[in-house]
C-alpha cells in the first residue's frame, strides 16, 4: 500500500465529513499526534498519527501550491 504524503499545512480530505458538514481540514500541527482544523468551523483536533492516515481520504491542497514564495525559512 502506498503511504499518503501529507505536510504542515495541507489541506486534507477525511473519509468523514466534520459534523458541521465541511469536509476540508487543514494540518496545523505535525508530530507524534496530528493536530488538523476544520475549515468550515475553524474547530480543531488533535488525533493519533495512525488514525489519521487511517481516515484520510486524500489532500486537496499542498501547503506549497498556497505559498509559492515561502519567504521564512523556519528551521527552528
Ligand atoms: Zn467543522
Amino acid at each position: 500500500m502506498e503511504r499518503k504524503q501529507f505536510e504542515l499545512g495541507d489541506v486534507v480530505q477525511m473519509k468523514k465529513p466534520h459534523p458541521c458538514g465541511k469536509n476540508e481540514m487543514e494540518v496545523i500541527r505535525m508530530g507524534m499526534d496530528i493536530r488538523i482544523k476544520c475549515v468550515g468551523c475553524k474547530h480543531s483536533v488533535l488525533i493519533p498519527r495512525a488514525k489519521f492516515e487511517k481516515n484520510l481520504k486524500k489532500v486537496l491542497r499542498a501547503a506549497a501550491d498556497r505559498k509559492e514564495a515561502g519567504g521564512e525559512a523556519a528551521s527552528s
